[in-house]
């Protein structure tokens, strides 16, 4: 994938030598834990402190964020520390007091990148600020949402722009919270490679074991930038306490971590491979998940023949399928011969499900 930045951007202004890291707390609870997370980040790689202020619970009920006095606490944070901040805005009234408050990164949170009428509203009450805007992706995999989310903030000129992957909601079980679908943020990147892209393992994994292997693959894929959820008590976390880190331990995460150096052309190479690597990983996960789901399928087959008692091997059908495919994969450069050969070990897989159904 060519991925050659042109345009000069806010990331490229900082100056940095690693992936820009946005840590801090999923929520600011109480003034003290604010600061205590912010002193305990201040000697590392952090560039922006982030808390959520307005906190968009899926239910009523749960901890909804302390509200504008937070933005008190992050002024302080910057004050004494130095540290950038960063929050998430989801109105008129969240951006105007953001900016009051001098806070240099705003973000659009994924509930609300799904509402092109909340989106526009904040796009307008930000109108040419420079502070520097980054947006979620939307709760549903919908990549034209996310780029018409960024296309309102461009058109209100906002020129600091950059977006945050953190995953998509899906109804069927997953191993995360947030499914990553990696190859919508390869889309966007592509349309976009001037935009900088940082990842959110946090929410993406929602298991604060799974962040190191999430945030690997996003630098491979050549992530700008991580956001990852850090506390010094994690597990007593007023919000999201499973997937957050302690600062010790997102020090870890940032050593271990393999970065990529663009001068190096050995590391270039490298750079280049690894980027390449996790995109054949990403659609090798793609091709086990639809082979599962097309068993599933079979499974189904096998019931309805079990019912009426009909045999497994239907060559007909089966010869049908055959001639279409060796077209279709001739279309995408695949062989007659890899064609037929894939999918005789795929129908077989499918008589073998049938048939245990069948036999039970
Ligand atoms: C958050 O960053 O704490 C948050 C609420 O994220 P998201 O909008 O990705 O759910
Ligand atoms: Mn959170």
């Amino acid at each position: 994938m060519e991925n050659k930045k042109e345009m000069r951007t806010w990331l490229d202004d900082l100056g940095l030598n690693h992936p820009l890291v946005i840590a801090g707390p999923c929520s600011a609870e109480t003034e003290e834990q604010v600061l205590k997370i912010a002193h305990e980040l201040k000697d590392t790689d952090v560039n922006y402190y982030r808390a959520g202020i307005w906190k968009p619970r899926t239910r009523p009920g749960n901890f909804e964020g302390v509200g504008a006095l937070g933005l008190k606490w992050l002024q302080k944070v910057k004050e004494e520390t130095g540290l950038k901040t960063a929050t998430e805005v989801a109105n008129r009234n969240h951006v105007e007091l953001a900016l009051e408050h001098d806070i240099d990164l705003l973000w659009i949170g994924a509930r609300s990148t799904v509402s092109p009428f909340i989106v526009q509203e904040i796009a307008d009450a930000l109108k040419g600020t420079d502070k520097i805007v980054l947006v979620k992706n939307p709760v549903n995999p919908d990549l034209a949402l996310w780029l018409g989310a960024i296309e309102r903030l461009a058109s209100a000129n906002i020129k600091n722009l950059g977006v945050i992957h953190r995953g998509f909601s899906t109804y069927e079980k997953s191993k995360y919270r947030n499914n990553p679908e990696w190859q919508i943020a390869i889309e966007l990147q592509t349309k976009f490679p001037d935009l900088p892209l940082i990842n959110d393992p946090s929410h993406i994994t929602g298991k604060r074991d799974m962040i190191f292997d999430v945030s690997q693959t996003a630098l491979d894929l050549n992530f700008d930038g991580l956001m990852i959820e850090t506390h010094f008590d994690p597990d007593n976390a007023w919000s999201d306490a499973a997937q957050q880190v302690t600062p010790n331990r997102l020090v870890h995460i940032m050593n271990d971590l393999r970065i990529r150096k663009e001068t190096d052309p050995e590391a270039e190479y490298n750079n280049e491979l690894n980027n390449l690597r996790a995109q054949i990983d990403v659609v090798d996960n793609q091709l086990i998940e639809l082979l599962g789901k097309r068993m599933k399928v079979a499974d189904g087959i096998g019931e309805l023949k079990k019912q009426k008692n009909v045999a497994v091997l239907q060559s007909k059908r089966w010869n049908e399928i055959l001639g279409k495919m060796v077209m279709e994969g001739d279309e995408k450069g695949l062989s007659e011969e890899f064609i037929l050969r894939m999918f005789k070990a795929i129908h077989q897989e499918s008589i073998n499900h049938q048939e245990k159904i069948i036999n039970h």
